[in-house]
């Protein structure tokens, strides 16, 4: 006998760390009429989306949209700023850190990529020894993801800065905050970043489309004599927009009605401390139910867990994908696959975006449904734990 008719009723469960759940707002906001790109309401749109964006990277520098996923971001943060042939220092964090160095290496670039084991940030250590013995100043940028998507681990950025200041290097610092940005505390500014890389479907709430570079003065400055080549992605067109509200090709109109939308909810509504807090609180609630399921969070370091996303690891000799596909079919939830080097030995659960308590709730209860299908060895428990901590009187805040 079937336990679920196959077509499924109700709301589907987008659990994967991106692309989120998109609030109806937002999608509302999207269907308005497309407008004229050249004409004055549009300039108003163009300096609001950048100034809401400089108050979520906290930065006063430039910042630069375009209509791309985050991979585009990525191209123009490395196009704007290096040479071929320029030593960029990176680090094998998980499955994201490994497809920049990719781009970086076929854009002719020269990489050094530090090993890793999937399941640790970047070492300051290993940035600070590695750059203190770069005496000649080969290297021109050290780029690092600061929340891995693929594994759950989020590398403390303020420390890599501090390693870079005291090898008294003068390396570019470019951080990808594709899956941090709007949801874990991010400071373009204060934690010296040179260029930072974000997307428009994680923490933002959006649909898949838009790119985004905040840009230090020292990245703008390296610019000028960057001499990779680049021409759609070239900063120099785009660096007007905050001023004029203009783009200098036509911007996804829509898609900026709907991140005006978000960056209301975010900034103005909920506001960004909140919008931490909240992800910091699911995360912890998710991670209890993993230990009381006794199963394993794939993050090694306490002071490395991801508030966006945590990657659960499955007993050996059993696959993930497969319990991944059970949830899927019984339960209509979409949870994140094992990427790369992890593929079949975890999966992902995204919390993060527009979500609340009873849709973690929901969330944590297909995961623990689809490990009793599957046949996982788990105790139950799980779900009660994160309920436990989700409805203690305090809130849990
Ligand atoms: C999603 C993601 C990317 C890739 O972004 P696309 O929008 O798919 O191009 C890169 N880095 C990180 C950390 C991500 O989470």
């Amino acid at each position: 006998m079937k336990n679920q008719p196959t077509g499924h009723t109700g709301r589907h469960f987008l659990q994967i760390p991106g692309p989120t759940n998109v609030p109806d707002r937002v999608l509302h906001a999207i269907a308005a009429p497309t407008i004229d790109h050249r004409g004055p309401e549009f300039a108003t749109l163009g300096k609001e989306v950048v100034a809401g964006l400089k108050r979520v990277f906290q930065t006063k520098g430039t910042v630069v949209i375009y209509p791309s996923s985050g991979t585009g971001a990525w191209e123009a943060a490395l196009v704007n700023t290096l040479s071929p042939g320029d030593r960029v220092l990176m680090f094998e964090t998980g499955h994201f850190a490994s497809l920049w160095r990719q781009m970086a290496t076929r854009l002719g670039l020269d990489i050094e990529f530090v090993a890793g084991d999937w399941r640790h940030g970047v070492d300051p250590a290993q940035v600070q020894e590695k750059l203190g013995a770069d005496r000649e100043h080969r290297i021109k940028a050290v780029c690092v993801v600061h929340n891995e998507t693929s594994t759950g681990v989020t590398t403390r950025i303020p420390e890599i800065r501090a390693a870079i200041d005291a090898a008294r290097h003068p390396a570019l610092l470019m951080v990808d905050t594709i899956s941090s940005l709007a949801s874990m505390d991010y400071r373009h500014d204060e934690w010296g970043v040179d260029v930072t890389v974000a997307g428009s479907q994680k923490g933002l709430m959006l649909p898949p489309g838009l790119g985004f570079n905040a840009v230090s003065d020292k990245a703008l400055a390296a610019g000028k004599t960057a001499k990779l080549t680049r021409s759609y992605w070239d900063w120099q067109a785009m660096a007007e927009t905050g001023q004029t509200g203009f783009f200098p090709y036509t911007p996804a109109t829509n898609l900026l009605y709907g991140l005006r939308e978000a960056l209301t909810m975010l900034l103005d509504e909920e506001g960004l401390p909140a919008v931490f807090r909240r992800h910091q609180r699911h995360a912890e609630a998710t991670r209890r139910a993993v230990v009381g399921w006794g199963l394993t969070v794939l993050c090694a370091d306490p002071r490395e867990y991801s508030s966006s996303l945590t990657a659960v690891l499955v007993p050996d000799a059993h696959d993930a994908d497969r319990v991944r596909d059970i949830i899927l079919d019984g339960f209509d939830m979409s949870l994140g696959t094992g990427l790369g080097k992890l593929k079949g030995k975890i999966f992902r659960i995204g919390h993060l975006g527009h979500f609340n308590d009873l849709m973690l709730c929901g969330t944590l209860c297909g995961v623990e449904m689809g490990l009793h299908r599957a046949g996982i060895p788990h105790r139950a428990g799980g779900v009660a734990a994160a309920l436990e901590f989700l409805g203690a009187p305090d809130g849990a805040a």
